[in-house]
């Protein structure tokens, strides 16, 4: 088989997407399934909606241009503001976005009105995680102005959490969140579709939450695909955190020194390489770098340790492990290194266990 290559196994991914919609919606939390880190690949996106899925998430038009032309139907939601350069895609490729700037949402309502549509708006609220949202004493301001604009819906609020800022989603800014949505529906006479969080780290508040008030839905990524591995240093119990598998193939191995010998200046980086002597090791040389992955994201599943990466390389020490030229090498992924690994071109896809 070619390498590098990343193993996408379908049934842990469809495993880890049954059991969180079953327990968000125990809570009558939809969920928005996010492709942004698998470069909205269309076999995942599809695999989303025939588990109880109903709204595709991604941050790129151009990923649902890919799902589109693959022929996924769903409503799809763009989770990164929409920039003034790109509205007549948003309008185009998209049905919801996620906004927080009133010269976007005119130029949305410019386009969507001028092609007889309703683009929907879903505004985002500061909570305190200090990405993008609108802090809720200027709320009022904005949502005053957005229902007077023809070609676009006010269909809900959103926040983001646990992401720039690092903010835990808890029940006070959760149920700041709620009371906002209570008072724009009261003052404004409309029913919200959505009252929206993410990212993945909301499972820890869902999970425990006596009273998700009005959250109805959540967007959620991360944890479908490598079940929460990170949240809380253990991940999200009864979920596969290993459906993606990194497969590199040994091109060197050799018994040599654990460290360069001659003068040193700088490496391929511009950085001055630093090595612990460890005398002689055995050496391995794997066919894969820094254009294919983000190395410090792989763990090694067999006892062995990386050492440095080059473009093309990924140097390990070998440790007690026999392992010759040709022998593969599995690697498990943490979110950086699935998106560097899905969206590489020199990174071949398979997908195992598909149904
Ligand atoms: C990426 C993203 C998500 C999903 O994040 P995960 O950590 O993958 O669950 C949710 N909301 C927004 C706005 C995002 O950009």
């Amino acid at each position: 088989m070619r390498t590098p290559r990343i193993e996408i196994d379908l049934s842990k991914i469809t495993h880890n997407v049954r059991n969180l919609t079953q327990l968000f919606g125990s809570k009558g939390i939809g969920i928005v399934g996010v492709t942004k880190g698998v470069c909205g690949d269309p076999k995942i996106a599809n695999l989303y909606l025939n588990s109880g899925i109903k709204i595709i998430g991604d941050s790129r038009i151009a990923n649902f241009r890919r799902m589109q032309e693959a022929g996924i139907q769903a409503p799809f939601l763009l989770l990164r503001l929409p920039s003034l350069s790109e509205i007549e895609s948003v309008v185009k490729y998209t049905d919801i976005s996620l906004n927080s700037e009133v010269k976007v949402i005119s130029e949305i309502s410019r386009v969507a009105s001028s092609n007889n549509a309703k683009h929907k708006i879903i505004l985002m609220v500061e909570l305190g995680d200090l990405r993008e949202g609108i802090m809720p004493s200027d709320l009022d301001e904005v949502v005053k102005e957005v229902v007077e604009l023809p070609g676009v819906a006010l269909s809900g609020l959103g926040a983001n959490l646990a992401c720039i800022g690092g903010i835990k989603p808890d029940d006070r800014n959760m149920n700041q969140l709620s009371e906002i949505a209570q008072s724009i529906e009261d003052k404004y006479g409309l029913k919200l579709e959505f009252v929206s969080v993410g990212n993945s780290s909301i499972y820890l508040w869902v999970e425990s939450a006596a009273d998700v008030g009005k959250i109805n839905n959540a967007r959620l990524g991360e944890s479908l695909l490598l079940g929460g591995k990170d949240l809380d240093g253990i991940g999200i119990p009864g979920l596969y955190k290993d459906a993606f598998t990194l497969v590199a193939e040994v091109i060197e191995s050799r018994e040599k020194p654990s460290v360069p010998f001659g003068e040193v200046v700088v490496d391929a980086f511009g950085d001055i390489p630093k090595f612990e002597d460890r005398g002689q090791i055995r050496r391995i040389i794997l066919g894969v770098g820094r254009q294919d992955v983000l190395f410090s994201g792989l763990t090694p599943r067999l006892n062995i340790e990386i050492l440095a990466a080059s473009s093309d390389h990924l140097i390990a020490d070998a440790k007690e492990v026999d392992l010759k030229v040709g022998a593969e090498v599995e690697f498990d992924v943490d979110y950086g290194a699935m998106l560097a690994a899905m969206t590489s071109p020199y990174v071949v896809k398979k997908y195992i266990n598909e149904e």
